[in-house]
């Protein structure tokens, strides 16, 4: 529930932010992209003025890059490569007590299926994508077909569906999910407008997936770039797929590790 209390949050926040300074190089369509990005993905919650110049340098240590404040060229690119919907600032992740489920059996429902794929190679894809993190850790994930009240809801939407963060078309935002608690905690949505595959083509379900239920288990982002708790997509060989150490480490310190 906390990314989506966020999330609420940052639409307020957008609205009050100063104009960005000119840039020579860039369009003025892609400032407002940048203003955009900047607002959604790195607005803190305890200051809601901090200025675009900020924001942007924020975003640049994220990604490593140098850290000018300015928008050139490599920070737009950066900017439109897709990603997950989730911010990469959200400060209350380090804090004790964030949540988790308390519990290590954990269901999980497929509420609709992306024509894209036939409906066993999702799940497939699903079930690979928990068992990611199954492997480390204490939890286990059971695939339910009808119970109301399983933990993780799973479906693909276009555009508006529901829950205030509408998706975005093709790119961009890829898929969102909502840390650990009832109702739509948990809950993990995928953009239906992307073609999602099991191969490099598209997006890989089962690498987007694997991100996705990261944040439903009350992972936040990652700074390290090989985590696949990293903010934007990577393809990456899916056979033998292992988590990095950084992601073993954040999972464990929710829910230690894997009892032998
Ligand atoms: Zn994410
Ligand atoms: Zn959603």
């Amino acid at each position: 529930m906390i990314h989506c209390l966020v999330l609420f949050s940052l639409c307020y926040g957008a609205l009050a932010m100063p104009t960005p300074e000119s840039n020579g190089d860039i369009s003025s369509t892609d400032q407002d992209f940048a203003q955009e990005y900047l607002n959604h993905f790195y607005s803190s919650t305890t200051n809601e003025k901090e200025s675009f110049t900020e924001k942007l340098e924020a975003m640049q240590k994220f990604f490593s890059m140098k850290v000018t404040g300015k928008l050139d060229t490599a920070t737009m690119n950066m900017m439109k490569t897709p990603r997950c919907g989730m911010p990469d600032v959200a400060e209350f992740s380090t804090f004790s007590g964030r949540p988790r489920w308390q519990k290590t059996s954990i269901t999980y429902r497929i509420l609709n299926y992306t024509p894209d794929l036939p409906a066993s190679v999702v799940d497939d894809s699903i079930q690979r994508a928990f068992n990611v993190w199954s492997q480390v850790t204490p939890l286990r994930f059971n695939k339910v077909n009808n119970r109301e009240d399983a933990d993780i809801l799973i479906q693909f939407s276009a555009r508006g569906h529901g829950d205030q963060n509408a998706f975005d078309g093709p790119n961009g935002v890829l898929a969102h999910a909502y840390g650990p608690g009832a109702q739509i905690g948990g809950d993990a949505h995928f953009d239906e407008d992307e073609r999602w595959t099991n191969n490099r083509a598209g997006f890989n379900l089962f690498l987007v997936a694997a991100h996705e239920f990261g944040h439903s288990l009350g992972l936040d982002h990652s700074a390290d770039r090989q985590a696949l708790m990293f903010s934007t997509y990577r393809y990456v060989e899916t056979n033998n797929f292992r988590l990095s150490q950084d992601d073993i480490n954040g999972i464990q310190s929710l829910y230690g590790r894997r009892r032998q």
